[in-house]
């Protein structure tokens, strides 16, 4: 795979010859600064996905997929991978480009030393830019409690070394589940747009798991795993 990670060597380029590799790899990470970008109107909570705590996503120092320490929030990718939504690759050219948040800005992959600056520091929350009185901070809280992140891993795990394979396999299928029935409880008793679900929930759980090959076959009223299918779990993107 072609190296573009910010720890990339640096080379003799002193400008952005706009291959879009970086942007194909992933959109940035929020921070407070880009608050005020969100302001404006020009990226909004519909082009945002949250990812969770524990959840596995690309660390841009060393280019591996790794835990995120605390819950980020992306700009979203497209419908088939992480390709920024906003990159468009006929053009090789971004939508939003007057107006990019903070580590689009500091990209620079011949030299990463300003975006390096600002990883994992100053990042946002959802909290930080939902109203204080919305309803849905309520749903978010119980979806935490009741779909913790933790125990998505810990079950992958413990399938993977073949530990209490059926008990896992059953917990996932509960998480999974409560997953589907929390979103669907806010969709359709709280009117949540759908185009805010990736950054209200994060990405759907079984997605999550088909990625790591695990596939749920069901519905959100029977979900369950497809038994044909989950012997060969493997690291998700
Ligand atoms: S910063 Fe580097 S990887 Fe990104 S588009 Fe420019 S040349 Fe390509
Ligand atoms: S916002 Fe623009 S510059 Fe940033 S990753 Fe997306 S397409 Fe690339």
């Amino acid at each position: 795979m072609k190296d573009i990670g910010v720890n990339q060597k640096r080379t003799a380029r002193i400008e952005c010859k706009r291959c879009g590799t970086c942007c194909q790899k992933g959109g940035p990470v929020l921070h407070h600064e880009d608050k005020k970008i969100l302001l404006t109107g020009h990226i909004g909570h519909k082009d945002l996905v949250t990812i969770r705590k524990g959840e596995l996503a690309r660390n841009p120092v060393n280019d591996l997929l790794e835990p995120v320490h605390q819950e980020l929030i992306k700009v979203r990718g497209k419908e088939e991978d992480w390709t920024c939504c906003f990159y468009n690759e006929r053009e090789s050219s971004c939508s939003v480009y007057g107006h990019r948040l903070l580590e689009c800005r500091l990209l620079k992959c011949w030299d990463p030393s300003e975006l390096l600056s600002v990883i994992g520091r100053d990042t946002i929350i959802r909290a930080d830019i939902i109203n204080r009185d919305d309803p849905i901070l309520e749903v978010i809280k119980t979806h935490e409690l009741e779909c913790p992140y933790d125990e998505i891993e810990t079950s992958i795990d413990n399938i993977l070394r073949e530990r209490d394979k059926s008990k896992n396999l059953e917990r996932l299928t509960q998480l999974v589940n409560k997953d589907f029935s929390l979103r669907d409880y806010a969709l359709s008793e709280l009117k949540l747009n759908e185009d805010f679900e990736l950054f209200i929930f994060g990405r759907p759980l079984f997605k999550i798991l088909s990625d790591r090959g695990l596939p749920f076959r069901g519905t959100k009223d029977m979900s369950s795993p497809d038994p044909s299918e989950h012997d060969t779990p493997t690291s998700g993107k």
